[in-house]
């Protein structure tokens, strides 16, 4: 396939580090392209409220992130909506020496530098029945699918900001939340866990501590979970319509192991202070380097790889 397009720097992914990637480059006068194989804005459209950006006291994420976009749009910055399925160095040089070759669904490109921003994904529970119920009631995204669930009851799994905002989110739109954690305590935030006291003292949630998921159970659709309490080992059944997992997050970091990228015990790529990679020519931000998981971090890292890469791109001028 011929190559389509050249440009000084490839972004990969368009969540808040690749938007603000995308921003620094076109500042810095590279040409640069940014891939997105589905919605600008990446993981911010799933939140369900964002209170911690600075300037906008509150906002729905997919506000937050059409905003985002619309900024991004405002460069010269060639937002190319397709998936990528390869990067490579390319053929005569290695480690950014001769470039890189990104091959997409609908093209192949060439660059002389990469910044990963493939973000993470939400981790499965990995309980029997999740996989087979999976879209039939087992969800990892309360803001797409939450309104299925409308005056229904809902398990929530975790203990994390994650768990915490979605319960919250969902105790105004389901019947009953019951929020399930196979700790004594929460790690979410403490004004997170405030709030959902708050509602489950208003009868709207119950709080189910030291409690894992045994079984997700239904024939076509979820019916109920199975729990298994962690000190007395006894289970009981709770009948639910739903259930939405948040234990966690996992990288994306496929390409970034084409590249030859150096990963972390987790799967996280390892960046320097400037979000280089050990790859010369390779830069990695936001959630695919496993730090803080906050859309400010994120773009604060899109920032220093789009820097870090014009740097690294003037010294081989
Ligand atoms: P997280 O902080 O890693 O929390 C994961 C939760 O799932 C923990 O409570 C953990 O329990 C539990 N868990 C893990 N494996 C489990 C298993 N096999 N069975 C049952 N429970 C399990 O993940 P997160 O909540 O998705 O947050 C990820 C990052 O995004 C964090 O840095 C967070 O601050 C950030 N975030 C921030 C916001 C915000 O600022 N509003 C919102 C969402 C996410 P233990 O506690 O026992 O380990």
């Amino acid at each position: 396939m011929a190559v389509s397009g050249e440009f000084d720097v490839a972004i990969i992914g368009g969540g808040p580090a690749g938007i603000s990637a995308g921003i620094y480059a076109a500042r810095r006068g590279l040409k640069a392209a940014l891939f997105e194989g589905k919605l600008l804005g990446g993981a911010v459209n799933e939140a369900s409220e964002v209170d911690n950006w600075p300037g906008v006291q509150k906002a729905h994420g997919m506000e937050l992130a059409q905003k985002f976009a619309e900024h991004l749009r405002t460069f010269p910055v060639d937002v190319k909506e397709e998936r990528v399925e390869e990067v490579r160095a390319s053929p005569g040089g290695s480690g950014g020496e001769g470039g890189f070759t990104v091959k997409t669904t609908k093209g192949r490109y060439g660059a002389r530098a990469v910044i990963i921003a493939t973000g993470a994904k939400f981790q499965s529970l990995d309980a029997p029945g999740e996989k087979e119920l999976a879209g039939r009631g087992v969800s990892y995204c309360a803001t797409c699918d939450g309104y299925f669930f409308k005056d229904k009851r809902v398990a929530v799994v975790g203990g994390g900001d994650s768990a915490l905002s979605s319960a919250l989110y969902l105790s105004d739109i389901a019947k009953e939340v019951l929020l399930i954690h196979r700790r004594g305590e929460f790690r979410a935030f403490e004004e997170l866990q405030e709030r959902v006291r708050e509602k489950a003292e208003a009868g709207k949630m119950r709080i189910l501590l030291n409690k894992v998921v045994a079984e997700i159970r239904g024939k076509q659709l979820v019916e109920s979970v199975v729990l298994e309490d962690v000190e007395t080992k006894e289970k009981s059944e709770e009948k639910v319509d739903g259930v939405f997992i948040y234990v966690g997050a996992v990288p994306l970091s496929v390409l970034a192991q084409q590249l030859g990228v150096q990963l972390n015990e987790k799967g996280f790529v390892r960046v320097g202070d400037d979000c280089s990679t050990n790859v010369h020519g390779v830069f990695a931000a936001g959630d695919v380097t496993g730090k803080l998981l906050q859309i400010t971090m994120a773009v604060a890292q899109g920032a220093q790889a789009a820097l870090a890469a014009y740097s690294c791109l003037r010294e081989k001028k």
